[in-house]
């Protein structure tokens, strides 16, 4: 870590036997002495020792008694939630979602606010510095219950370094994210993907709990992977690993951003509704769409596509099933890749719920290459828009409960 001050309350944490008796509180919810001394294998003496010094300091208490099996009932030990807190950050191309969470990653307090439109690495960085100032003063935490700083990054991530490596939507490359706000605010910082922070916060706290591998897609604007392998996310030899949206689906197909041509993200990426719906309005189709837009073509999204289609709007449905089968490729050969047990669909699209992943799962069903394959589960985020700065959060959450070795 290069932050030159770390706050004790972390320090203590990062002993490997108290993270690994705090990640058994934290994934028991309520455990006793004797329970965690057989689930970590440590001695008993060791886990009072250790439950002792975390009870002094405020993290572990001790709740109701648990079920007695014969003599005295057992005290169950919790993490208290409110010991300290985490700030989560999720910079999309146009705002930042900042949140204050709870050891649970329950939302304290949150704040959005619009990135200006043009922007260089020094006036992003004091963007994101005001909105965590705004949002530690609005959750008035004391200073030293303040744990880590997580941000989920759109675009290329450096996750050991911390640094954006090129962040498309603002035509920025190596923005110093880590080196600054741990210069700034002095907490520790991890810096992610945003498609892979989304990844871990479904997996901690969503629909990928309990599962060991679980691929995590986010489909806005761009179209990005969290892979999970072995509770572990994978990361490639350079951080380009989930780059999904660029996987590369027709031969002869349009111009990507990445300079690439046919890349998924080019058909089946949010700003393709919004085309296809004006491609074919301007072709004489009728549609709701029409009405609603009146002479305002900006008003024709993703949002309004979908309400036409609840509406009943033909074209609507149509483009939205379209994009779903579109999707539908893509994961098959993500399956075929990876075999997970679940695939999980966020990010905007994915609020067209099963107008998009109906068309979606028939196209996995219909082309996945062994029938156990075909029935991959395939569901919507739990966490919604919030996936990706709760998964943020996780970042912090993670390095303090289950410490991976080989990143230290
Ligand atoms: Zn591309």
């Amino acid at each position: 870590m290069s932050s030159s001050k770390v706050t004790g309350s972390f320090q203590l944490m990062k002993s490997l036997n108290r993270s690994l008796i705090l990640n058994t509180i934290r994934q028991y919810e309520q455990i006793s002495r004797a329970d965690i001394a057989k689930k970590t294998k440590l001695t008993p003496p060791t886990v009072t020792n250790i439950v002792g010094e975390l009870i002094e300091v405020g993290l572990v208490k001790e709740s109701e008694v648990g079920e007695s099996r014969g003599g005295r009932k057992p005290i169950l030990l919790t993490i208290d939630p409110n010991h300290s807190f985490i700030i989560g950050l999720d910079v999309g191309g146009l705002l930042v979602r900042a949140v204050l969470t709870d050891l649970n990653a329950n939302i304290k307090t949150q704040k959005t606010v619009d990135l200006p439109n043009e922007l260089d690495n020094e006036s992003l960085l004091m963007s994101l510095t005001k909105v965590i100032e705004e949002i530690i003063a609005e959750g008035s935490v004391p200073p030293d219950k303040l744990l880590g700083i997580g941000v989920g990054m759109h675009g290329i991530v450096n996750h050991i370094k911390g640094v954006s490596v090129f962040a498309p939507n603002f035509k920025l490359t190596d923005i110093p994210i880590k080196a600054h706000l741990e210069h700034r605010f002095q907490l520790p910082t991890f810096v992610e993907n945003d498609a892979r922070a989304l990844a871990l916060g479904e997996a901690w706290f969503g629909n990928g709990r309990e599962l060991d591998n679980v691929i995590c897609i986010n489909v806005g604007v761009g179209i990005g992977a969290g892979i999970i392998l072995n509770h572990e996310l994978f990361h490639g030899q350079n951080g380009i690993a989930g780059e999904f949206g660029h996987m590369i689906v027709d031969l002869n197909g349009e111009k990507c951003t990445c300079g690439s041509y046919g890349c998924l993200q080019t058909i089946a990426g949010g700003g393709m509704l919004r085309k296809r719906a004006l491609k074919e309005i301007e072709l004489g189709r009728k549609t709701k769409l029409t009405e609603k837009m009146g002479t305002n073509l900006d008003k024709v999204t993703g949002a309004l596509i979908h309400q036409c289609a609840l509406e009943g709007d033909e074209l609507s449905a149509q483009i939205l099933e379209e994009t779903g089968r579109y999707l539908g490729i893509g994961v098959t050969n993500l399956i075929n890749l990876f075999n997970p047990t679940r695939v999980i669909i966020g990010g905007g699209v994915s609020k067209a719920g099963d107008f998009v992943i109906e068309p979606l799962r028939e196209v996995v069903k219909q082309r996945a290459l062994t029938p156990k394959a075909r029935e991959t589960d395939i569901v919507v985020s739990k966490l919604g828009e919030y996936g990706t700065v709760i998964g943020a959060v996780t970042l912090v959450l993670k390095d303090i409960f289950s410490p991976n070795l080989k990143s230290r």
